[in-house]
């Protein structure tokens, strides 16, 4: 028996450092309900095969641990708007060895920045995605899903828009495939302030226009060492950043956020204390009546 929250599920991203299975063991012990990790070293183009033993144990792991909600983030070397073709290979070809190694671990969706269109243009920046998402999910025969993550714009990095994210699913021929996830830092560096209540909702109103809100499989919860509209991807620990703690009191309190896993980005510290102070006082924000006994 044991107590399950029913709404705001939040967690960690996780080192797969010793195997996949240890970042859920990991992620068990610093309290986690939604674990993100990475398939591969995130700074390499390939990585090691994934071997039975290691499905076996990262299965072994989850049903240990009990934790369910658990999904990828791509590597940070993967370019889908590149314009230089040698480089825009090696990203389809990188980025469809990790949806495998998504498929041989069961999870739903892996987070993916959509790309730098480096100085040829947004639009034809755009179109490059458009062409290397059809590359891949005509080879790509699992159920996982690629979420497409929100940036803070810097540099030629596109997604710094609410505008870029509904271009691409709209006028992907895989939109069914496509997803969103959000990243509180991403969204204020581009531009979306979030410092309060009000401003929340009007993100979330703007979003709505363009997209529908239920395509938000993830957020990053991370606070911003860069100002507003400051195009930095730097991330703070939560309250100690240019957002604020409100921001996330706020989401840990809405339903908008009920049903979409949470998940911090933000800076560990010596053995992972920040990551298990920040969860403690954001599971205190969603209080004793979001919990139900699970026998
Ligand atoms: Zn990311
Ligand atoms: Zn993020």
């Amino acid at each position: 028996m044991s107590l399950q929250p029913t709404s705001h599920r939040i967690g960690v991203h996780c080192s797969i450092a010793g195997g996949h299975h240890k970042a859920l063991y990991l992620g068990r012990d610093l309290g986690c309900e939604v674990v993100q990790i990475f398939t591969k070293n995130n700074m390499q183009w390939k990585g090691s095969a994934l071997t039975d033993e290691s499905v076996r144990k990262f299965r072994a792991a989850r049903d240990e641990t009990g934790i369910k909600t658990i999904f990828a983030h791509a590597g940070y070397l993967i370019n889908l708007a590149s314009n230089n073709p040698e480089n825009l290979e090696k990203s389809r070809i990188s980025l469809l060895d990790e949806l495998e190694r998504c498929r041989l671990l069961e999870l739903p969706f892996i987070v993916l920045h959509p790309g730098a269109h480096l100085w040829t243009g947004e639009e034809e920046g755009l179109e490059r995605i458009l062409d290397s998402l059809d590359w891949i999910f005509h080879r790509f025969e699992g159920t996982t899903r690629i979420a497409l993550e929100a940036t803070a714009g810097q540099g030629t990095l596109l997604g710094g828009k609410i505008e870029h994210l509904a271009m691409l699913l709209n006028a992907s021929h895989h939109r069914k495939r496509l997803r969103i996830c959000l990243d509180t830092c991403h969204l204020f560096a581009a531009g979306y302030d979030l410092r309060t209540k009000a401003d929340i909702e009007k993100y979330i109103a703007e979003f709505s226009q363009l997209l529908p809100w239920e395509k938000v499989v993830c957020v990053h919860l991370n606070d911003s060492k860069g100002p507003l509209g400051g195009r930095k991807d730097r991330h703070a620990l939560l309250g100690q950043g240019q957002i604020g703690w409100e921001c996330f009191q706020v989401i840990m309190g809405h339903d908008a956020f009920a049903e979409i896993p949470l998940c911090l980005e933000t800076p560990k510290g010596k053995d992972n204390i920040n990551d298990l102070e920040t969860l403690r006082k954001l599971k205190k924000l969603r209080g004793n009546s979001l919990l139900k006994v699970i026998e």
